[in-house]
């Protein structure tokens, strides 16, 4: 397996992770219980997923679904395949998916889905295949009160709609019992961009905030999927030049800006290559790291901003962590030692749970919502938890991470209290 970022020094990651808890449990004064209880998962179901494949040959894969924690509600997280989501994966993304449902103030704890498998090898059969045989073997952990998927990499739409219906099989139709459903199905409006959407709602708050300017800032996306492509639309309608973004197969810069509609047309709607768009110069994945910026938006894979290769480079102003981990907790520290701010992802990336609750309440009422409320009760939202996570890191003089943990940890702790232990 290749080498994670600072994973030469895997020891003192941890040490800095586990740091960057405690600063947060020691300001709140978290008992030492209930610190063990958070460094444990609830529950963890491993699995096999065996599937006959379209050559007539039965693969087995390994998946997983873990439930960090369901003090607050029904657990909640996506589904992510993947040749990487292994066990220790899976584990780190539930327990994030519990501060941010926490942080975000919706009634539910934190849990994910893996398979380690790569879906690009599938053909659509097998595909489905795989999706009903992991649910079938998870099926007795889920349900729209205990446990409720939702898509991540590698997982969409329609594989949440296949979950659906082989749920629905043993149990009867039950449409809350998964989120980021197609709309036919009972998902929501606005679910597709909500992340994005989310991401850009809070860069508007920081920029009213301290100064960094949105509209003509300058900004470099590292992703142009679901967050990336929805928020560089976004920002440009705000205003903002977008100057670089990538994608797996390298990127494209344009000092003036690139033509961001067109090239959303191009590469997210029509899923061509960012390169192949006429409009920019070519650069690499590594080269997009020192275009000098306002805000860099990592927003495809975890440990993209690292020791080893570019936090002493990165020339921006505001790191906004729009995927999962992007930024290492070594990087982390590198770059608050540069004064430049890290957003953190459980804060910023939130916009996509945030409507995922909003599908579940309408699918539990049977009463859908227009597009508009969806995007206001949104903007209410993050704009809310950014004004919280705000006052704590002025009035506290902690970082950002820090702050939002600190909510995070006591509203999670509360609940756990108040339920009590025998
Ligand atoms: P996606 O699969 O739609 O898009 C991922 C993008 O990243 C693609 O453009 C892909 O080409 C690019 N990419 C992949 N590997 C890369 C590499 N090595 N270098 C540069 N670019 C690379 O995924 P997404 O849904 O946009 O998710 C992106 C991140 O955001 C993930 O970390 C995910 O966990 C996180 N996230 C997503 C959501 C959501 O609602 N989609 C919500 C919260 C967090």
């Amino acid at each position: 397996m290749a080498a994670r970022p600072d994973s030469t020094s895997s020891m003192s990651t941890r040490a800095i992770t586990k740091n960057q808890f405690d600063v947060a449990a020691d300001l709140i004064d978290l008992e030492d219980h209930m610190r063990r209880i958070f460094l444990m998962p609830f529950r963890t179901v491993a699995v096999e997923v065996p599937v006959r494949m379209d050559d007539g040959d039965i693969d087995v894969f390994r998946g997983y679904r873990i439930q960090h924690n369901g003090a607050r509600g029904p657990c909640k997280g996506g589904i992510r395949f993947h040749p990487e989501a292994d066990e220790q994966e899976v584990l780190g993304l539930a327990t994030t998916m519990t501060w941010k449902t926490a942080l975000l103030d919706i009634p539910f704890g934190g849990a994910k889905g893996g398979v380690q498998i790569n879906p690009r090898n599938l053909s659509m059969r097998e595909y489905e295949a795989v999706t009903r045989a992991f649910t079938s073997r998870i099926a007795i952990v889920l349900g729209p009160y205990r446990d409720i998927p939702a898509p991540d990499m590698g997982t969409n739409a329609q594989v949440m709609a296949w979950i659906l219906d082989e749920f629905s099989k043993r149990r009867g139709y039950t449409p809350a019992m998964v989120t980021g459903k197609p709309i036919s199905l009972g998902g929501s409006q606005g679910r597709e961009e909500a992340t994005g959407r989310g991401v850009m709602y809070t860069m508007q708050e920081y920029a009213n905030d301290f100064g960094v300017p949105l509209k003509d800032g300058t900004v470099v996306i590292q992703g142009f999927g679901n967050v990336g492509g929805h928020l560089a639309r976004l920002l440009q309608e705000q205003g903002a030049k977008v100057l670089a973004v990538s994608d797996v197969d390298g990127g494209i810069y344009n000092p003036k800006g690139l033509a961001i509609p067109e090239l959303f047309q191009h590469a997210y709607v029509d899923r061509n290559p960012v390169q192949e768009f006429d409009g920019g110069d070519h650069i690499t994945n590594t080269e997009l790291w020192s275009v000098g910026c306002d805000w860099l938006v990592p927003a495809a894979l975890g440990g993209a901003i690292n020791r080893e290769t570019n936090a002493d480079k990165v020339k921006c102003r505001v790191v906004v962590e729009a995927a999962n981990s992007p930024v290492t907790p070594i990087a982390d520290k590198i770059l608050e030692e540069r004064g430049i701010s890290v957003l953190p992802d459980f804060l910023v990336n939130a916009g996509g749970v945030v409507v995922s609750y909003f599908e579940w309440v309408q699918n539990l009422q049977q009463h859908p919502w227009s597009l508009d409320q969806v995007n206001r009760e949104l903007l209410n939202r993050m704009t809310r938890v950014y004004r919280d996570v705000r006052d704590i890191v002025k009035e506290r003089e902690v970082s950002w991470r820090t702050a939002a943990y600190m909510i995070s940890l006591a509203r999670v702790a509360e609940a756990e209290r108040l339920r009590g232990h025998q």
